[in-house]
């Protein structure tokens, strides 16, 4: 994906932060025409509203369809503001373009299904290859499939692509209704550093009290912009009730916001990369001084015929450096990982050497 252009609607480019707000679901002309207007007051210039929803459990809500799209377009009439919406078949595909919608979404359960995107992506090239389309990443951490699905869009000839970050799946009660994993993105951010990452952090939190704390976390890491949903009554939508807000909560949380869009001095930066250069140096330097002592170990063990894993050393190891961690205002999670990984590799430096002493001995 070398050639990938802005995020642009009728050829002008979306400036950053890149802010799309609205209901989760279009329910009624009032409720699509009130929340708009007063979102149009917050300054919110693109204005979402799910016209199909696809539901985990069949029975509920399932979006207006086809009765929604004219809505949208009023939306735009009144108030200026651009419309989007999410599209998971050929003819959601043709009714929105038809119905000038500017930007299109792929949801989560859709990316995921390489047929629905190679239909998706041979609908929208026919009818406008320059509409922008937002990829949602898949409820399961993948991120190859993500990229996939952004490949077959690519391949179909658009390039005005762009993701939304929306949380993943995880099993039984957790903080998130969709569990953030930024390093996901941040994965993404670093192989496709021009793909511009939207945050959407109504369905990663779950709760309208997340929304502020998460929308800067996104903002801190750099990620474009904010898709987050509003009613014009919360707690009446006819779905995601628990993590809409009011267009006017909206400009509050909107306003504490902090933008880091400054340019950082080039010195200060550069005196700081310097100081991480140098300690991934020590680090490394202090991993391989560590790596020569198992070896030593694993052949003291070999000799003495004690086997390699010991589990209850393991176990001692973690929660002592997990303890040793916190004081140093290390998480937990932090630690465990860096000591599961560091242990992992000591044990195959064990068993290797073992394996070499052994066929050398053959
Ligand atoms: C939505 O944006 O309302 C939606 C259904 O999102 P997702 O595909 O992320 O579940
Ligand atoms: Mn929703």
């Amino acid at each position: 994906m070398t050639e990938l252009l802005p995020l642009a609607i009728g050829g002008t480019e979306l400036s950053k932060p890149i802010i799309i707000s609205g209901p989760c679901s279009a329910e009624t002309r009032d409720q699509m025409l009130e929340t708009a207007r007063r979102l149009a007051a917050t300054g919110v210039t693109i204005f979402r509203a799910g016209i199909w929803k696809p539901r985990t459990k069949p029975g509920g809500f399932e979006g207006v369809g086809e009765e929604g799209l004219p809505w949208l377009r009023e939306v735009k009439a009144l108030t200026g503001m651009r419309t989007a919406t999410e599209v998971a078949t050929r003819a959601h595909v043709e009714a929105a373009l038809k119905a000038d919608v500017d930007l299109l979404w792929i949801g989560a359960r859709t990316t995921a299904n390489p047929f629905a995107m190679d239909e998706i992506a041979a609908a929208i090239a026919a009818v406008n290859p320059d509409v922008p389309v937002l990829v949602k990443n898949p409820l399961n951490p993948d991120l190859e499939l993500w990229i996939g699905a952004l490949q077959r869009l690519y391949n179909a000839g658009l390039r005005r692509l762009g993701v939304i970050h929306r949380g993943f799946s995880t099993y039984g009660p957790t903080t998130y209704r969709n569990n953030p994993l930024w390093r996901i993105p941040l994965e993404l951010r670093i192989r496709y550093p021009r793909l511009p990452i939207i945050c959407d952090p109504s369905h990663i939190g779950g709760r309208r009290e997340l929304i502020a704390p998460l929308s800067q976390q996104a903002l801190d890491m750099g990620l474009d912009g904010l898709i987050i949903e509003t009613h014009r009554d919360p707690d009446c939508a006819w779905s995601d009730a628990a993590q809409q807000v009011t267009p006017e909560s909206l400009g509050v949380i909107l306003d504490s916001l902090v933008y880091r869009s400054a340019p950082a001095p080039a010195e200060t930066l550069a005196g700081l990369r310097r100081q991480i250069d140098r300690l991934d140096t020590e680090l490394l330097e202090v991993l391989a001084k560590r790596m020569d002592v198992s070896r030593e170990i694993g052949e003291y063990k070999r000799s003495q015929h004690i086997p390699v894993v010991q589990s209850a050393r393991f176990g001692d190891i973690l929660s002592s450096r997990v303890e040793a961690g916190r004081q140093l205002d290390m998480s937990e999670n932090f630690i465990r990982s860096i000591f599961s990984a560091i242990h992992e590799e000591s044990v195959r430096v064990q068993l290797t050497d073992t394996a070499i002493h052994g066929k050398s001995a053959n």
